[in-house]
């Protein structure tokens, strides 16, 4: 017997970090594995679709909301063992940080602030200041939503790159743990120094509580050495990998601040698409279009979303 407490007409807006979207057409909270094997069968009985929700920070869902079922995973554990860490996918990202830092575990302490919980960011290999999750990642365990089989992933089967993985690839999968081994250690003290001194960074480059879902658009790869040459004269180092900073393409084409509706090009940081307020997910396509036709037209370089786009 079920103990899924399946809600109707669920609204979204508030477990998203932009606060923007209409409503689910059914939400429920899903704390395993089997649980969420459950959900989607409830869903595929209903004949409707099922869409997987961690934090709300990497996606904006339409003003029409989700014609299915949200499946909110909301396990929270997380233990420590020697080097070993495992947590649920729906632990937040920084209380993985805080509870290796209790321990005296380093290594993550520059993903400290990174909105959302686990799942969401081994799915999308989230990083910041030269860290991401797949450095610290031994391996992953899903359940595939078809079959209901648990597997578990090693690194490699994970095939981690830029903001991607298998998980990103195939939609057919759920991450319910990850586990993480850290053979460097530190004192507690050094550790919490870092964190907050990662948190202040982020600060500093943009309001963290702002409505949005960081970086819109991922860094696109750019062969034109013109470019290149001109981003290395304008910040005096060079670009990483080929890759340009989506913001910096942005700010080139004049976009810096530009408003459509309610939604804004943050004047702070050009690659943030924020809410001022009123937005519709409706402003924020039109803004996010506006960028990548004006960055393609007059740059020749093609942005891609990093923010997944739900129910449109
Ligand atoms: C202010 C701000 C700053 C940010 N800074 C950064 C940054 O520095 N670096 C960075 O990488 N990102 C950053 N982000 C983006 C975001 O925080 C990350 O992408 C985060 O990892 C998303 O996790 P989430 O749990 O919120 O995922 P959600 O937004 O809930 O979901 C994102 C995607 O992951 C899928 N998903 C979620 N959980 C699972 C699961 N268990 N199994 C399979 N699929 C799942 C969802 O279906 C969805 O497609 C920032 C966002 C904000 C708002």
């Amino acid at each position: 017997m079920s103990k899924l407490k399946i809600e109707e007409n669920y609204p979204l807006a508030p477990l998203t970090t932009f606060k923007i979207g209409g409503n689910a057409k059914a939400y429920v909270q899903v704390e395993s594995a089997s649980e969420v094997v459950e959900a989607i069968e409830y869903a595929k009985h209903q004949g409707m679709p099922a869409f997987l929700l961690g934090g709300g920070s990497n996606v904006l869902f339409s003003d029409n909301g989700f014609p299915g079922l949200v499946v909110h995973l909301v396990s929270t554990a997380i233990e420590i063992s020697h080097q070993k860490l495992t947590a649920s996918s729906g632990a937040r990202l920084l209380d993985v940080v805080l509870a290796l830092e209790e321990v005296g575990l380093a290594g993550m302490e520059r993903l400290s602030g990174i909105p959302g919980t686990l799942g969401g960011a081994v799915r999308g290999n989230a990083g910041a200041f030269g860290s991401e999750m797949s450095d610290f990642i031994k391996v992953v365990v899903a359940v595939n939503l078809r079959t209901g089989m648990l597997k578990s992933f090693t690194k490699e089967e994970c095939q981690f790159g830029y903001r991607s993985s298998f998980f990103k690839k195939e939609k057919d999968w759920a991450i319910v743990t990850a586990e993480f081994y850290l053979t460097q250690t530190a004192p507690a003290e050094h550790l919490a120094t870092i964190r907050k001194e990662t948190m202040a960074a982020r600060e500093s480059k943009h309001p963290q509580d702002a409505w949005c879902a960081g970086s819109f658009f991922m860094n696109p790869l750019v062969h034109s050495e013109a470019l290149l040459d001109e981003f290395l004269r304008d910040k005096g180092f060079p670009s990483k990998d080929g890759k340009l900073p989506a913001g910096w393409l942005i700010d080139h084409v004049g976009l810096r601040g530009k408003k459509i509706g309610g939604a804004q090009v943050s004047p702070h940081h050009p690659n943030y698409i924020v809410n001022t307020g009123k937005a519709t997910a409706s402003d924020v396509v039109m803004l996010a279009s506006l960028v990548k036709t004006r960055v393609r037209d007059e740059l020749g370089v093609r942005l891609q979303e990093e923010v997944q786009m739900v129910g449109f």
